[in-house]
């Protein structure tokens, strides 16, 4: 499909837009001199203009109309009290004057920082229900639910950290924005390099660049799961966006991608020494500053793969998803800055 066919797919769906504007693509000469590996971009996804920035704009846009769509009054968006999606969730509901309560599986901090500043600040509505399971969240938010339709309101809730299909159909104008900029710019890009927690991201660049008839190989960098679970979620979801969308792909998921699962360390939320070093790398560099959880580990793998030459490529750009808030989360960075 054509740039204007995958537009014209996705204006049929509600969307509450949110960043109107290409986020900016900026080459890193100085990290290419000490990586000397060919040409480095990164897509300041970061840069959109929403909250803190970052992942989960793209989605919340479809997610938020659909909402906007079927006159819901009230988005409940749930996790931890560091998790980047609430806080976004909130600051994007505010800049869309809609009510959005915040259901979080963690005791109430005694000190604010990090994300829970930002949702104070945002003054949405907060329930801390304690560091329950994930499962024990969503049986307090059905509960909610029942509870606000009994008042007359009309909740939505938006589930699995905004990593559904419905949300991931957001991440599509991210490989159409890309192709254009690479012709505009001149930029010599053959290869991303995204970060996979539940999938949702990478699922979407990945549908997106199959159905533009590979644009580009993407990597996902595993942050989470093993690389083979990861594959089974992404697997299942962009499935489930073939049917969503009703249209089929025309070639598998698995010819556009590489699942990379030698980058998590520990898993989620875990940093590692060197996703610590890249953190200090880019913010001397480049004046660019990531985060534990996902970027850190992102930029990790893309370096690591290129310089070992398990990847060549002619250009490599790396997809900066934001997050920049838990830079600040207790004591989310290793000793090693100490
Ligand atoms: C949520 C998030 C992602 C993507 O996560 P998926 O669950 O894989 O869609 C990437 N970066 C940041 C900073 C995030 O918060």
């Amino acid at each position: 499909m054509t740039i204007q066919e995958v537009q014209t797919l996705l204006d049929r769906l509600p969307r509450q837009i949110l960043c109107s504007r290409d986020t900016p693509l900026t080459r890193m000469e100085r990290l290419e001199q000490q990586i000397k590996a060919g040409s480095l971009y990164i897509k300041r996804d970061d840069l959109n203009g929403v909250g803190p920035g970052g992942n989960k704009v793209r989605p919340l846009e479809y997610l938020l109309g659909e909402a906007r769509a079927r006159s819901s009054d009230v988005i409940i968006a749930s996790g931890q009290d560091n998790s980047n999606l609430c806080s976004i969730a909130a600051s994007a509901c505010c800049r869309l004057g809609m009510r959005c309560i915040l259901v979080h599986n963690s005791k109430k901090p005694d000190q604010l920082s990090g994300n829970a500043l930002l949702n104070a600040l945002s003054q949405v509505e907060e329930h801390y229900i304690g560091s329950v399971s994930e499962k024990e969240r969503n049986e307090y938010v059905d509960l909610l639910k029942i509870k606000l339709k009994q008042d007359g309101k009309t909740p939505y809730v938006i589930e699995n950290g905004a990593s559904t299909v419905h949300g991931a159909v957001g991440y599509l104008h991210l490989p159409m924005e890309l192709m254009r900029q690479r012709e505009d710019e001149s930029a010599p890009i053959t290869d991303l390099f995204v970060p996979g927690g539940n999938g949702g991201l990478a699922a979407g660049i990945v549908f997106g660049t199959a159905l533009l008839n590979h644009p580009f190989n993407v990597h996902v960098i595993t942050v989470e799961h093993t690389g083979e679970k990861l594959e089974q979620i992404i697997d299942s979801l962009t499935k489930g966006m073939e049917q969503y969308l009703g249209i089929s792909l025309p070639v598998p998921v698995q010819s556009v991608m590489t699942v990379h699962g030698g980058y998590r360390g520990e898993g989620w939320g875990i940093s590692t020494k060197e996703s610590d070093h890249m953190i200090s790398l880019l913010a001397r560099e480049e004046g660019i500053f990531l985060e534990p959880v996902y970027t850190s580990k992102t930029l990790w793998g893309m370096c690591d793969l290129l310089h070992r030459g398990e990847v060549k490529s002619r250009g490599a750009c790396m997809i900066h998803s934001g997050g920049f808030a838990s830079l600040f989360y207790r004591n989310l960075i290793s000793e090693s800055f100490h």
